[in-house]
């Protein structure tokens, strides 16, 4: 069952992890982080919950590792956990298996059935760690679905081995907590009361806040930027949380984020038209430009600039700016490419857009990974004018890729992209501080001036982005520091 390695043992609990099922960038980092860590000496099992959508060709590599009943609950009432493991590139994966929580959902549906679903995860994890008699040095545990991991740890799971484990939490974005009536919490959670009384989950005298507890509980926080890390103490960025948080930092590092260069890696990218590297990517980049446009209906040729824009289509990435600035844009020599789903208003407004501007502008209104690489392929440079952004994936990519980023000066967005120096002939891409539509259009617009009248210092930026480290290995090696000093 367990590998013995001579470096730490790292349990990673959490909602969501590439490739059985991925919304965001909690995903990617599932993937990739324990990854990473196992290339530094660890043994790393990941524990996520069996959803009904995780596709067939998965479910079939996995062997079922045994079951158990387990308590939840206030009541006390009893609830079946089935183990079904898989391993890959050296990484263990154990999923929990109950039809009654996961058989249905996205994998979320609404807090009323997550709040339930994820208790039960939480204590669930822990239960499977101690059937299997595999206790790792640190418990790392993500975001609110994962949040009662520590709590549980250091109530339910006192007496037994696992207390030795040390927890950590990690904030890959503080707007989604988990909130709910205490009561619902209290009775799905089967904590004592006591934990309820003072402020540890209490939000009002009726709301109950699960990433709040965990963030008390949890022996270490981290987030996914040193900047989000000092700005989630502010009332601003903090979601009301900015005091607990103040209180707990001594225990809260920021680590940036870094992408799998395996699966991000131009060269062997087989879902672009023309794969490429650092010494083809001009001609190459042109090539795929050709092929996106191609594919998405859009007018070919030269003159004009391409820019990407693929995101979640929510409030937090700065959308309402990109509806604000769109007309003005669209000078005659831009094209726009948006992937995504989300927000209604922003499916229409960017649906309004392709049909007005017809032939330079494509709104694909879609989850589609493929088009998603050909998209940080063959754009000119790439939109992320985020309100906040704990880390971001998305700049990481294109400039992985040759394309410039365009972003706000926020969270990982400013801690990755050095703001373009003409003097100096320094920096990764165009940036903008105060979060209004005349400053992205500013960012927008020196982009263009460069890329329209200095191409050989564009060009420099571009093979610069593509020699960036942004891989997980620096991130890793932090994490292996701090796992360290949590079990000295
Ligand atoms: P967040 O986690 O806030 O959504 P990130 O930048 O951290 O944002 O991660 C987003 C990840 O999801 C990236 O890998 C991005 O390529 C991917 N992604 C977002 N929207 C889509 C989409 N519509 N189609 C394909 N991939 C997408």
């Amino acid at each position: 069952m367990g590998k013995t390695t001579k470096g730490l043992k790292v349990a990673f609990v959490g909602s969501e992890c590439y490739p059985f099922v991925k919304t965001g960038g909690l995903g990617d980092v599932m993937y990739a982080l324990p990854r990473a860590l196992t290339r530094e000496g660890c043994s790393v099992r990941v524990i996520m919950p069996l959803y009904n959508c995780i596709p067939e060709k998965f479910k079939k590599q996995m062997k079922y590792v045994g079951s158990f009943m387990m308590d939840q609950t206030m009541e006390g009432r009893t609830f079946y956990v089935g183990i079904m493991e898989t391993e890959m590139d050296g990484v263990t994966y154990d999923f929990v298996d109950n039809r009654e929580f996961f058989d249905w959902g996205n994998p979320y549906t609404g807090l009323w059935e997550d709040i339930p679903k994820y208790c039960y995860f939480s204590k669930a994890s822990l239960a499977i760690l101690n059937y299997l008699e595999w206790y790792p040095d640190v418990i790392h545990c993500h975001d609110w679905q994962a949040a009662l991991v520590p709590l549980y740890l250091k109530t339910k799971f006192w007496n037994c081995p696992l207390k030795d484990s040390k927890s950590m939490l990690t904030i890959h974005n503080l707007r989604f907590q988990g909130i709910c009536g205490i009561q619902h919490l209290k009775y799905w959670s089967g904590l004592s009361d006591g934990l309820f009384d003072y402020p540890v989950f209490k939000v009002n005298d009726d709301e109950a806040n699960m990433f709040k507890g965990g963030l008390a509980y949890a022996d270490a926080i981290t987030t996914v930027s040193a900047t989000y890390a000092k700005e989630i103490q502010t009332p601003e960025f903090g979601e009301h949380l900015d005091a607990h948080l103040r209180y707990h930092a001594v225990r809260m590092k920021g680590i940036v984020n870094g992408i799998d260069t395996d699966i991000w890696d131009s060269s062997k990218d087989k879902l672009l038209a023309a794969p490429y590297d650092v010494t083809d990517v001009l001609e190459k980049k042109w090539e795929n430009k050709e092929a996106l446009r191609e594919q998405l209906g859009l007018a070919c040729g030269e003159g004009k600039m391409v820019l990407g824009l693929v995101s979640r289509l929510t409030d937090q990435k700065g959308l309402d700016l990109v509806d604000a600035i769109f007309p003005q844009i669209m000078d005659g020599n831009t094209q726009v490419v948006v992937l995504g789903t989300g927000d209604p208003r922003y499916e229409n407004a960017f649906r309004y857009y392709e049909e007005k501007y017809k032939g330079d502008v494509c709104a694909y209104i879609s989850y589609n990974e493929g088009l998603a690489h050909r998209i940080y392929a063959g754009a000119d440079a790439f939109l992320v004018p985020s309100l906040f952004e704990p880390c971001g994936l998305t700049q990481l990519i294109a400039m992985r890729y040759g394309t410039v980023p365009i972003v706000r000066e926020t969270g990982g967005l400013k801690d990755t992209v050095l703001p373009y120096d003409a003097e100096k002939n320094e920096g990764n891409g165009f940036t903008f501080d105060r979060y209004t539509p005349e400053n992205l259009l500013q960012a927008v617009n020196n982009a263009k001036t460069v890329f329209f009248t200095d191409r050989p210092r564009w060009d420099a930026m571009v093979k610069r982005n593509m020699e960036k480290d942004v891989s997980w290995e620096q991130s890793a090696k932090q994490y292996l520091a701090f796992y360290r000093e949590l079990k000295a």
